[in-house]
């Protein structure tokens, strides 16, 4: 059969669908669906991996070979159609089977329909990394080329990291060596894919230990650099005999990997080919029992806004930067009433002018009668996104207003958004959470901006690559550091943010039952930010869950479970919050 013939059959598989009545579905009927479900998968992986395969896994034969059993362009565009078209369907199953959810259905059929569910989410799985998979083979994937704060970068991997460890002691830490420039150019999204496959594996398989990433430089020349990045894990580690296939795709250390660990065994193979598509290399250390090291190299150009920094990793803030600030005016456009105290406490400190708002109408009136030198802008705000209000800042009639420097603060930063940046003429990005070094390094670069159009600060601080324990509830001491260690103004802070968990709670709870899949999305996403500065990563974890499942097939049962998950875990984090926040007062 044609390639086209299967992918119509496909479509047509997707029309029936749609007519399909799952009321009527018996127990017996749904467990036929999910054997037959089954077998379409198995039979699925075979046809595309060969018929070698019997099991449904790929041939074991090929572990030589860097690529796909049939790794001509003409089997790799065979893959690539498929896999795409099949997600289609898929997508449609996996809607089905939420609607056939919220049906009567007694436990017997809820259990066949869950397993249908999850058959479809790993089938999805495999099917988008084969996808991607086919595409580095036949070179098809397309790489970018754009500037990038490489340790913004490191900082968001770390984080998201962090959020992986659960029910683990795993410290995480990270080194980079000073001399690297801050400002790259590259791939960041591959660069970023690369760092949280590799670093994922190691916590994955550490159960107690550390995992550490080290970057260094390794050459360098006028314009380019190759950095090293080093991964290395105190983990259960990769017997001899196996170290040599597991950049294979589908090849996992062990027969029983996939029921312990999960995994799909292409990970690996993905990062190689991303690696060596991008000009570089990678290999592998491991003893079993004691660890294992990754190492892989990267080359880039040098930024262009590169920023020398004075040598040493600690920069306190420089008196000139503090002074220079002095009597800055600035307009915040920011809606979470925590951040605004926050940036308010700080900006105070700095005897800066501060107007904060939320409101587009107030923010306009503002830059009208104030002489404002900054906006710092919120992009996700309620009245109007910040990219909107950007919008009618650059298209002002006064020419002091058009050209007044705007930064973004934002906690997902992703490259659209950074394009999206520029188009709408935002000048430059803070990540939430910023340290206070990195907000003065951004006023102390834009105060003249006037006079100066694109000004770097001399001094500004690299951005600080912490780890922290999440094995703990919560760690209010960043928190505290951040208000000027003033414990009245951390206890105010402590008090919004519980306001904030409280709207949180209620606002959900709304937006569950009337399934407002956006308002619930925006709800958790606005109570982030709390939950990062107060380090409370269980709550983070399922917050992070929540918004991923606010997709375009909610999943509403399981959204609601991660809710009643989250108001009762809340107590305990509470009450930690309360405790720790009594140590430090006492202290
Ligand atoms: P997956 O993690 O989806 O199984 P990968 O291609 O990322 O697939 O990894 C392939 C296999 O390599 C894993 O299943 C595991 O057996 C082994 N592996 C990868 N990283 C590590 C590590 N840090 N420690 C021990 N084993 C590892």
């Amino acid at each position: 059969m044609k390639s086209n013939d299967l992918l119509s059959l496909l479509s047509r598989f997707e029309s029936t669908l749609s007519d399909f009545s799952f009321e009527e579905l018996g127990s017996e009927e749904a467990s036929r669906l999910k054997n037959s479900f089954q077998n379409f998968k198995k039979d699925l992986q075979n046809r595309v991996y060969g018929e070698k395969s019997s099991n449904g896994q790929p041939p074991e034969e090929d572990s030589q070979n860097d690529h796909p059993s049939k790794t001509g362009s003409e089997e790799s565009n065979l893959i690539a159609n498929v896999s795409h078209e099949i997600r289609t369907p898929l997508n449609g199953i996996i809607g089905f089977a939420d609607l056939l959810k919220e049906s009567r259905l007694d436990k017997g059929q809820l259990i066949n329909v869950n397993a249908i569910q999850s058959a479809s989410y790993s089938l999805l799985e495999i099917v988008n990394e084969l996808l991607e998979y086919s595409k580095l083979a036949s070179g098809k994937e397309q790489f970018q080329r754009i500037e990038f704060n490489l340790f913004g970068l490191v900082r968001d991997v770390i984080f998201l990291c962090n959020t992986l460890i659960t029910n683990k002691k795993v410290t995480l830490t990270s080194n980079i060596t000073q001399d690297i420039p801050e400002f790259l150019i590259g791939d960041p999204s591959k660069l970023t894919q690369v760092l949280l496959n590799v670093m994922g594996n190691a916590i994955k398989f550490v159960n107690e230990g550390e995992v550490c990433l080290n970057i260094t430089q390794s050459e360098t020349s006028e314009a380019n650099l190759l950095l090293e990045f080093e991964v290395k894990d105190d983990g259960i580690g990769i017997a001899k005999d196996k170290i040599d296939q597991i950049f294979d795709p589908f090849k996992q250390a062990d027969a029983d990997t996939a029921s312990k660990y999960g995994g799909t065994g292409l990970g690996l193979s993905i990062v190689k080919q991303i690696v060596e598509n991008l000009g570089g290399s990678i290999n592998i250390k491991s003893n079993l029992g004691i660890g294992t090291t990754f190492k892989f190299t990267m080359p880039f150009e040098k930024g262009n806004q590169n920023q020398k920094t004075t040598g040493t990793s600690e920069r306190k803030d420089s008196p000139q930067d503090l002074k220079s600030v002095v009597g800055l005016n600035i307009l915040v456009f920011e809606d979470n009433i925590l951040n605004q105290r926050l940036i308010e406490q700080r900006l105070k400190v700095w005897k800066c002018h501060i107007h904060i708002t939320d409101d587009p109408e107030f923010g306009m009136e503002a830059l009208e009668n104030n002489d404002i030198d900054l906006v710092l802008m919120d992009l996700r705000m309620p009245i109007m996104s910040g990219f909107e209000i950007t919008k009618l800042i650059r298209n002002s009639d006064s020419r002091r207003i058009r050209e007044i420097p705007i930064i973004a603060l934002t906690a997902d930063y992703t490259i659209q958004d950074k394009e999206k940046c520029n188009s709408f003429g935002i000048n430059d990005y803070l990540l939430k959470p910023f340290s206070p070094e990195e907000l003065l390094s951004k006023l102390v670069a834009y105060q003249n901006y006037h006079e100066r159009p694109v000004q770097s600060s001399e001094s500004a601080k690299r951005a600080k690559v912490k780890s922290s324990d999440t094995s703990e509830l919560v760690n209010l001491i960043g928190l505290f550091n951040d208000s000027s260690e003033d414990v009245v103004v951390l206890e105010d802070l402590v008090l919004l943010f519980k306001k904030n968990v409280d709207e949180f709670i209620a606002n959900a709870e709304i937006q569950l039952n009337e399934e407002d899949v956006e308002g619930l999305a925006f709800s958790s996403h606005k109570i982030k930010a709390g939950l990062v500065m107060t380090r409370a990563n269980s709550l983070l974890k399922t917050i992070l869950e929540i918004q991923n499942g606010c997709n375009e097939f909610p999943d509403w049962k399981h959204l609601e479970f991660l809710y009643v998950r989250f108001v009762n875990d809340y107590p305990k984090v509470e009450r930690a919050i309360d405790k720790a926040l009594k140590d430090l007062k006492e202290n």
